[in-house]
């Protein structure tokens, strides 16, 4: 038997009633070329043009491998050269291209085989389903011609097309050399046949996703932050300001330095310029400094080796080890002990930490997040902080206001927490009266937002009604602060308030912003007070 002369009945065999079907001694089936055309359109979709040629492209090569072992000893061919050429013959034979031979090469050194093909199946499913593409489209019969003539050969036989009808060429042109004879320059299409060109697009894949991901992620934070019972509550304008400086800085990988009094939220801050950071799918790791002993802190941190100390029985990563490529959050960082503070100076310049007990050191890969009640620089001063490393932590800084100087947020917060309670405590939700809502907000909150979260709980829990009552509030927040210590003197209520926000001021010497801290009401308020005690001709101490 010649290739040329070879019929589909000298080797498909098949039922007129239909039922299995053989073609070389292989099982086939009929499958619709449409069919075929929407499977490739839908991989396109899925996998992008790339993806689905790799998929169609090795798919065919295994089809046109296969058939050509099968095809070796299911004819009595003539020569076995006969068998090696079939492969174009075969394609007419399965419908799916007409193979012409090209004679004379226009390709200088002239390739292993050339062929215009004609009515490629392919390019008219993909101009079909898609329209002309920019690339050459016939990647199964690309493929088959490859596994056939590979097979063939006994050596790796790549072919290509160099035009195509799917991309608007007249016909398509096929051009196969042996692997190594291909010139580098052209070699780019080898990875449809090799490298894991799958894998690749499902990870380009997979980040766009993960970056879609993480934009939802943040717009649902943001729209939580409204809400949040960590201090996130965002109607005050100094919140939104801050959570707006954060979102800037989580971008950034440098050190922050969270200042703001207890119960203000800064955990919460860190958490979230963690979640808004590139660092978001690594760990967010916290120490409270002035909870771990002075004797624990190192090995806490740096971590230590076995038998460096009593008690420390096995290796153990430090915390800095622990939130590789994450954050790590130092709460109250200014009661860091002085010797301490210079081993995390160094850790910080060098990036690298030691272990209690070893000499090796070890490179850390953390965003360092410092956070403390204290007003650091005063700690400076007073020569209780290092201020090299004051320095060094306070690349950016942010100020965590205290609740009392975002009264718009605190009864938000307070609904908010009161939901939360009832939800966990499985009671009824239950409202704040017209007179405790007044008491709330009325009450300084030295403790912050933590200290209204846990009034707000213990209100929900105690109160007996329907709503909670000014009764049911905790007796500091449900006593107005009452001046009535002063009642017996001759003076107004106006007058003691001049007297305590001018000595307050004197003693602050000038300070508005302390002054307004430390008598617990916002700058805006002391200013327009200062104002008019001037006009009314009272001494005020200059703006320091
Ligand atoms: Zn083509």
């Amino acid at each position: 038997m010649r290739a040329r002369n070879l019929k589909l009945t000298d080797i498909f065999d098949f039922d007129a009633d239909g039922g299995e079907m053989t073609l070389a001694g292989e099982r086939v089936v009929l499958m619709d070329a449409v069919a075929m055309g929407l499977l490739r359109s839908q991989l396109i979709t899925a996998f992008g043009m790339t993806g689905a040629r790799s998929i169609f492209t090795r798919f065919g090569y295994t089809h046109g491998y296969r058939l050509a072992e099968a095809m070796k000893t299911a004819i009595p061919w003539e020569d076995e050269r006969e068998w090696r050429v079939a492969g174009g013959r075969l394609h007419r034979l399965h419908g799916m291209v007409s193979f012409e031979p090209v004679k004379q090469s226009t390709h200088s050194p002239p390739p292993f085989a050339e062929a215009v093909w004609h009515d490629s199946y392919e390019a008219d499913q993909h101009l079909l389903h898609h329209g002309q593409a920019e690339e050459c489209v016939c990647w199964t019969l690309a493929g088959f011609a490859s596994g056939y003539l590979s097979k063939a050969q006994g050596r790796t036989v790549y072919c290509i097309e160099e035009s195509c009808r799917g991309k608007g060429d007249p016909v398509c042109r096929m051009v196969g050399r042996f692997r190594e004879d291909w010139p580098e320059a052209q070699q780019a299409f080898f990875t449809f046949y090799e490298s894991d060109c799958l894998n690749e697009a499902l990870s380009t894949l997979q980040a766009q996703l993960k970056k879609v991901d993480r934009r939802l992620a943040q717009r649902r934070r943001e729209l939580e932050s409204e809400q949040d019972e960590s201090g996130l509550v965002i109607r005050s304008l100094s919140m939104k300001t801050l959570l707006g400086q954060a979102r800037r800085v989580a971008s950034v990988d440098t050190s922050v330095l969270l200042q703001g009094e207890s119960g203000a939220g800064k955990e919460r801050i860190a958490r979230f310029i963690h979640d808004a950071s590139g660092r978001q799918a690594g760990p967010f790791v916290a120490i409270n400094c002035a909870a771990v002993p002075e004797s624990l802190i190192e090995s806490e941190l740096f971590g230590h080796a076995r038998g460096s100390f009593t008690g420390a029985t096995s290796d153990r990563p430090g915390l800095f080890e622990s939130a590789k490529g994450g954050t790590l959050l130092l709460d109250e960082v200014a009661e860091l002990p002085l010797p301490m503070q210079s081993k995390l100076l160094r850790v910080l310049q060098e990036r690298e930490v030691r272990r209690v007990g070893e000499n090796k050191t070890r490179s850390i890969d953390v965003r360092l997040i410092a956070a403390t009640h204290r007003d650091l620089a005063a700690e400076v001063k007073a020569n209780r902080f290092r201020e090299d490393l004051f320095f060094r932590l306070r690349v950016i800084e942010l100020q965590v206001p205290p609740l009392r100087e975002r009264p718009e947020d605190i009864l938000p917060l307070a609904r908010q927490a009161l939901a939360r309670s009832a939800a966990r405590e499985k009671l009824p939700l239950k409202e704040l009266s017209p007179e405790a809502s007044r008491r709330v907000l009325a009450h300084p909150w030295p403790g912050n937002v933590r200290e209204l979260l846990n009034a707000m709980e213990r209100a929900l829990v105690l109160s007996p009604g329907k709503r909670i009552e000014a009764s049911d509030l905790p007796p500091d927040v449900k006593q107005p602060a009452a001046p009535a210590r002063h009642l017996g003197e001759q003076r107004t209520l106006a007058e003691i308030e001049r007297e305590a926000i001018l000595t307050t001021l004197a003693a602050e010497r000038g300070s508005r912003a302390r002054t307004a801290e430390r008598l617990a009401i916002g700058q805006a308020t002391l200013f327009r007070k200062l104002k008019q005690y001037q006009a009314e001709g009272h001494q005020v101490a200059p703006a320091a």
